[in-house]
Order: structure tokens, then C-alpha cells, then sequence
């Protein structure tokens, strides 16, 4: 029942590169990490050096790759951009780091997934702008080691927990992203109905900030099908009724959670009584990953007090019953 285009994960038609902020005072939210990066980059800019590296981590959909851009722009630097699972050999890392100019941004997405090969040559990469290639195989094997020019690494993960210690600790400049609240998501969403050319009124933006699970991604998405509805059903207008009818069509309730949401919490409910219930039961009971569940699906529960996670598992919040319209199981010390 859940509309996957609606989740928060990149899909291939994510198609939000013209609703993407150019630069620092073009983006909203996060109103703590955009006054830090905004010094370390007129620093970095001042004494012409390469800014330190950064770590973003938070939930998928939240700004870190548009940060990413946001720093080499600003920074009038190249951009270059690649992931922890693309880069399957030490070899693959090093071609993009010899490639580098001075002071470019390159930018890691999934760092926590990088192969331990890789992550090894990233180590002396970092910190002292140097290579060190294995040419050979054997007793015929020797090291070479190359210098790079100064470059700032941008990484981004949806999971600190999985980083190894050796790699966060390279990272001078470490940022945690938050969930958006409903008023920085309702300028988002007013900017960008603007910029599609399908004006929203005050109250329809807000009905579309408040049921994008706090994530700026999905309130693009969520506003591009709203304008779908206007163009076509209304009058090419965004109102709040048409943002209702439309969002609700669409599965996605009045909280913003949608068909996946319901169902993990419905679980939780109906054949667990509200838990605790451990992570790797639900992941089997609803055929979604494990990562998926804790990356995707579950922060925003958590934020929103749905969830709890305790030692022994996840338990349904009495939030959660109200919303599901259930009765919360009494328990034996009510
Ligand atoms: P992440 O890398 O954290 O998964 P992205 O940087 O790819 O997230 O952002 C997802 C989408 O949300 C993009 O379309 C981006 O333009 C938009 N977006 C993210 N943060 C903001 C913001 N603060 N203001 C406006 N749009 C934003």
C-alpha cells in the first residue's frame, strides 16, 4: 500500500535537482551546523587552505549531499562525488584521489560501507595528503607513495554507529543532521511551489511541511504530487483541502507516516502485543531489512515518541495505540 516513490531513500527518478539550494543562504534549517560551516569555510577561504574534513550523519533525505555541494560552491572549488560501495578497490580510490586539484571537495556518500581495503589507503589520505599504492605482488612488492594535493573529504551516513573509530576520528569537523520542523518545512515547501510554478496558500504548504516525517526529500516529493492533483483535479492551485485529499489518497496519513510506517507499528500492535519485539524478528515479519528498518522507517518514529527502543526490543509508545485507534493491552502493574 505504501507508495515507495514517497519514502525517503534516493530513487532514480529523484528528480529535485531544480529544487536543490545553491548556496548557504539559500538553505533552510539546520540552523546550528549552517552557522559553524559558514566560519569554517570563510576560514578555510582565508588562509587558503583546504577546509577540514566533514562528517554528516542523519537520516536519509535531510540536506547532506546538498550540503556537500553547498561547501564546494562556496568554497569555489571542484565537486567530486562517490560512494562507499562503488569503491570496491584500493585502486578505484586511489584513481579519484590522484585526480583531485587543490582544496576540492570530495564527497563520500554511505561512508560506513566502505571496503576495509579502501578505508585503509583513506587513513594516510586524510591526514597527511598521501598515498601509499602497493605496486607488485610477492617478494616483488613494494610501496610507492604518491602525494595529493589538499582536499576536504565530505562524508555522509545514515549510521555513526557502523563508522570505525579510526575513520571518525579523522574527521575534524563531525555534524549531526536533525528533523526539520513544520515551520522550516513549510518555507521549503512554499519556495519550492514557487519555483514549480503552482502557487500553494499558506495553510496548503503547511499541510505538506507537517506530513513530510520532518525530511525535506519527502516534502518534495509529497509537493510534486500535490501539484499533480492541482493541475489536473484542481484549479492549479494549492490549497489545504486539495494538500488533505491528495496526501491522503496517497497513503499518507495525518502525522506523515505512510503504508511501510503503519504496517511496522500495526506488527508491533496486533502480534506483539506492543512489544519489546527485536529488530531482527520484525525485519523478518515485515520482509524489509534490517538497515532499511533502522535507517529508514524508525528514527522518525522515535522522534516522534511512537517508538521506544529498549534492551530487549522495540515497544510501541501509548502515542502509537492512539493513532492506530487501538486500546493499549493493560499490563500487569496498571
Ligand atoms: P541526503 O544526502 O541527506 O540524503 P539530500 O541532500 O540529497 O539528502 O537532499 C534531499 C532533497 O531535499 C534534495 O532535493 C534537496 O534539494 C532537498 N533539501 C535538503 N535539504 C534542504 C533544505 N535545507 N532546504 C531545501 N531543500 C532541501
Amino acid at each position: 500500500d505504501a507508495d515507495p516513490n514517497l519514502r525517503a531513500e534516493p530513487q532514480p527518478d529523484d528528480n529535485d535537482r531544480a529544487l536543490r539550494p545553491q548556496g548557504l543562504g539559500e538553505f533552510i534549517g539546520q540552523a546550528e551546523a549552517r552557522a559553524n560551516l559558514r566560519v569554517f569555510i570563510q576560514s578555510a577561504k582565508q588562509r587558503d587552505e583546504a577546509m577540514d574534513h566533514t562528517l554528516f550523519h542523519g537520516p536519509p533525505g535531510l540536506g547532506k549531499t546538498t550540503l556537500a555541494q553547498i561547501i564546494a560552491r562556496e568554497l569555489g572549488v571542484n565537486f567530486r562525488m562517490t560512494s562507499g560501495p562503488v569503491l570496491a578497490k584500493a585502486g578505484d580510490l586511489a584513481a579519484i584521489l590522484t585526480n583531485l586539484e587543490a582544496r576540492d571537495v570530495l564527497f563520500i556518500d554511505e561512508i560506513h560501507r566502505l571496503n576495509p581495503v579502501v578505508e585503509e589507503i583513506l587513513y594516510p589520505a586524510m591526514e597527511d595528503f598521501e598515498l601509499d599504492l602497493v605496486i607488485g605482488e610477492g617478494p616483488a612488492a613494494r610501496t610507492v607513495r604518491i602525494e595529493l594535493q589538499p582536499f576536504t573529504l565530505v562524508g555522509a551516513t545514515t549510521r555513526m554507529g557502523l563508522l570505525t573509530t579510526p575513520l571518525r576520528d579523522r574527521f575534524g569537523i563531525p555534524t549531526r543532521l536533525q528533523f526539520y520542523t513544520v515551520d522550516e518545512l513549510h518555507e521549503i515547501v512554499s519556495r519550492n511551489a514557487r519555483k514549480l510554478g503552482v502557487p500553494a496558500d499558506d495553510q496548503g504548504a503547511r499541510e505538506i511541511a507537517r506530513r513530510a516525517r520532518g525530511t525535506p526529500r519527502i516534502a518534495g516529493r509529497l509537493l510534486r504530487r500535490v501539484v499533480d492533483f492541482a493541475v489536473v483535479e484542481g484549479d492549479g492551485k494549492i490549497t489545504r483541502e486539495l494538500a488533505d485529499s491528495s496526501l491522503t489518497r496517497l497513503g499518507v496519513d495525518h502525522l506523515g507516516l505512510d503504508g511501510a510506517d503503519r504496517r511496522y507499528l500495526k506488527l508491533i500492535a496486533e502480534n506483539y502485543g506492543g512489544g519489546p519485539v527485536g529488530i531482527e524478528t520484525l525485519s523478518a515479519a515485515l520482509s524489509e531489512s534490517r538497515d532499511s528498518l533502522e535507517d529508514v522507517i524508525e528514527p522518525y518514529l522515535l522522534q516522534q515518541g511512537l517508538i521506544q527502543r529498549t534492551p530487549r526490543g522495540r515497544m510501541l509508545a501509548q502515542k502509537a495505540w492512539t493513532h492506530l485507534g487501538l486500546d493499549a493491552p493493560r499490563t500487569a502493574d496498571d
